[in-house]
């Protein structure tokens, strides 16, 4: 299956469907970024963060920031959530015996979300799994790999969960590794995702600001300044 990249600010983005981009994750493993504007103003500032991406081996646009931008460079994509693409891959290790493990979130919060994922998927075999709240990273990585999974879900909020993931790729070439972002937060049942219809219409990124209004300041100005962006590139190569 061949990749069809499209630009947007310097990065590239996969046009798959999800099921397309569900097949190539599986089968070439690596770092999978669910792409989204606040990571590519973050990229901007931190060169480190930017490679990070600019090496993954599948990038999904993650939301209705990124699939607006194409778009306005004059590409169809259509978004894949992140989390539910992340789901997908949890049901597919469940499904053909591979490994799991899972970093990051509130102690409490993390175990509650495997007691979930294991009551949804009876056959899972999570391998690993740890609070996102830790000081000493190195040894985290060494505890992790040596469980071998196929999948490693990491929630530490972006870029940290990368720059995580980034690390544990010298010792897990094979495997699935994707930064899911509050995505234990949800599966822990603490936090509910917005309602269908606000997500069909690409305003979940609203429905989250009006329930935590500090989120405020991370989607004001970066949306607009990304549009901006977006729009300047275009003008510039017409
Ligand atoms: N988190 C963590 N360790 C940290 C910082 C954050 O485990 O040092 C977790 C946090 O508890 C939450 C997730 O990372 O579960 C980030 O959630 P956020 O809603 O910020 O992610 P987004 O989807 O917006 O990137």
């Amino acid at each position: 299956m061949n990749r069809d990249l499209v630009n947007i600010l310097g990065y590239e983005v996969d046009s798959f469907d999800s099921a397309q981009a569900l097949e190539y994750a599986v089968k070439t493993g690596g770092l999978v970024v669910t792409l989204n504007p606040e990571m590519i103003s973050q990229a901007r500032k931190n060169p480190e963060f930017s490679k990070i991406i600019s090496s993954s081996n599948l990038t999904i646009p993650d939301g209705i920031g990124i699939e607006l931008g194409l778009r306005i460079l004059g590409r169809r994509v259509k978004r894949i959530a992140g989390i539910e693409f992340a789901h997908k891959l949890i049901e597919y290790c469940a499904k053909n015996s591979k490994p799991v493990a899972l970093v990051g979130a509130k102690p409490e919060i993390i175990e509650e979300a495997v007691a979930k994922i294991k009551a949804e998927f009876p056959s899972i075999n999570i391998v690993y799994w740890h609070d996102g709240y830790f000081a000493e990273e190195e040894k985290i990585i060494q505890d992790l790999s040596s469980t071998n999974p196929d999948l490693v879900l990491a929630a530490l909020g972006s870029p940290k969960q990368e720059m995580f993931l980034n690390g544990l790729k010298n010792n897990l070439p094979n495997a699935i590794l994707i930064g899911v972002g509050g995505s234990f937060d949800v599966w822990s049942g603490r936090v509910k995702r917005a309602p269908k219809i606000w997500q069909q219409l690409g305003l979940e990124w609203l429905y989250r600001t009006i329930k935590e209004p500090q989120r405020f300041k991370r989607i004001f100005p970066t949306l607009p300044m990304f549009i901006i962006e977006v729009l300047k590139e275009r003008l510039l190569t017409k």
